[in-house]
């Protein structure tokens, strides 16, 4: 049992702190999209939302988005779903079926595969390059240092829809100093898009320029499963 009303008075409360946000900073609110993040929650929680009107997800495994969205995708047209989370070589004919937007590119090899993806199905997605900002070992990413050359060997080498760039903060530190790193790098490397910013700090982000968020314990509530990935 889902309490719809629970889930719409906080997405209507993340929607009305992603507006102010932006008119605080001097920016348009209709430039900060809101993706919603939907792993671990089932269609139930997810329908209210979407019969608000609501087109932008995420979701951060392959496997569980093919088992949740091709229904809902029967029932709402216009989805755009984003894959968060990391994307193994193997999974690339999946993820491009599957997805609208892929966040998570952050290497050569995937580049590659998918680069060879998009060529045998005809059809490219628009990526972002997921950047290490914390530089963690144990996290995803490109190491800042070398996101402007690997953006323009994913463009020019591979021909890849280049639009943003993406980052998850170490949680122990203040997440704006790596928004504004992301930020920097983006304008360096001529990239429009900012994905920066989740249910604890959307709204820094968002002062930095960010221009999609992904929030998802804010609107759906606490996950009681742990994701997998
Ligand atoms: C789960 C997840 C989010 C959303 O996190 P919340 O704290 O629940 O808002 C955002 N980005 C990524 C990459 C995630 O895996």
């Amino acid at each position: 049992m889902t309490d719809d009303a629970a889930i719409l008075r906080a997405y209507d409360d993340v929607r009305a702190r992603i507006d102010r946000a932006a008119r605080d900073a001097g920016r348009d609110p209709g430039d900060v999209s809101l993706v919603a993040v939907t792993k671990t929650f089932e269609a139930d929680a997810i329908e209210p939302v979407l019969a608000r009107g609501h087109r932008m997800f995420g979701e951060n495994r392959v496997q569980e988005a093919m088992a949740k969205w091709p229904a809902l995708r029967a029932r709402y047209a216009d989805i755009a779903l984003h894959l968060i989370g990391p994307l193994q070589t193997n999974k690339v004919h999946e993820a491009a079926a599957t997805f609208d937007v892929i966040e998570t590119l952050d290497r050569p090899k995937l580049a590659r595969a998918l680069a060879a993806e998009f060529e045998r199905v005809g059809r490219s997605l628009p990526l972002f390059v997921q950047v290490n900002t914390g530089e963690e070992p144990q996290k995803a990413g490109v190491p800042p240092r070398e996101t402007l050359s690997f953006v323009r060997q994913c463009r020019e080498e591979w021909r890849l829809d280049i639009r943003g760039l993406m980052c998850i903060p170490p949680i122990d530190e203040e997440p704006s100093l790596h928004f504004a790193l992301l930020s920097d790098l983006a304008k360096e490397a001529g990239v429009p898009s900012l994905s920066m910013g989740m249910s604890g700090d959307f709204e820094v982000a968002v002062r930095f320029g960010a221009s999609h968020v992904r929030v998802g314990s804010a609107i759906f509530g606490t996950r009681t499963i742990t994701p997998q990935s």
